[in-house]
């Protein structure tokens, strides 16, 4: 059921809870169908895909793994420089495997970029991207991803694990932060 009082600080709710479900739904599926016969390990991306992670994989109806990553991006506030460390690596060995990464959001697409090809120096047997969101940024950079949940405006949105400084990430839905709560 779409959210009648969204948080004071949200402009406005882009996805409601019942599009994003609606949509995972479909991902889901189309998920299971292309990986039928060789159930894929998902790597989730802290801490913004634990939201999808969770609500995808439960859309999965294959015998799948989960594991996770953490990245930092370093950059100013708001953009990624595509220079990235990681802080938590994946504790599965995925040397012929196949792997699906789970994003919340594509921007720039750098901090992407870095992780296929650090995931591919590993030998697995395919990679492939599931992202809830993509803005129109991450077009200028050459990244084939699979499965894209929604397209959306170059707009900064928290909810559904995304934040802003680490806070909105349990707002089921995904909105348009307020101008006003950034710019002081
Ligand atoms: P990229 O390297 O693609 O520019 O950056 C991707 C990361 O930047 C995302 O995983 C997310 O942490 C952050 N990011 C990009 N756009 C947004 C946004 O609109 N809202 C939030 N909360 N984070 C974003
Ligand atoms: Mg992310
Ligand atoms: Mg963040």
């Amino acid at each position: 059921m779409p959210l009648m009082h969204p948080h004071p600080d949200v402009d406005h709710v882009l996805l409601t809870e019942q599009q994003i479900h609606d949509r995972l739904d479909e991902l889901g599926a189309q998920i299971a169908a292309d990986y039928a016969d060789q159930p894929p390990i998902l790597v989730g991306v802290l801490k913004g895909a634990v939201m999808v992670m969770a609500d995808l994989a439960r859309r999965i109806d294959l015998k799948v793994e989960m594991d996770w990553m953490a990245v930092s991006s370093y950059g100013s506030g708001t953009k990624s420089s595509g220079v990235v460390r990681i802080l938590k690596d994946l504790g599965t060995d995925i040397s012929g495997r196949d792997v699906l990464i789970v994003e919340d959001i594509i921007d720039s697409g750098l901090t992407l970029k870095w992780l296929l090809s650090n995931l591919r120096s590993r030998g697995p047997r395919s990679v492939e991207v599931c992202t809830l969101l993509r803005k129109p940024e991450a077009a200028r950079v050459e990244i084939d991803v699979r499965y894209v949940g929604f397209e959306i405006p170059p707009e900064f949105v928290i909810g559904y694990g995304l934040d802003y400084a680490e806070a909105y990430r349990n707002l089921p839905y995904v909105g348009v932060l307020k101008r006003s709560v950034y710019e002081g």
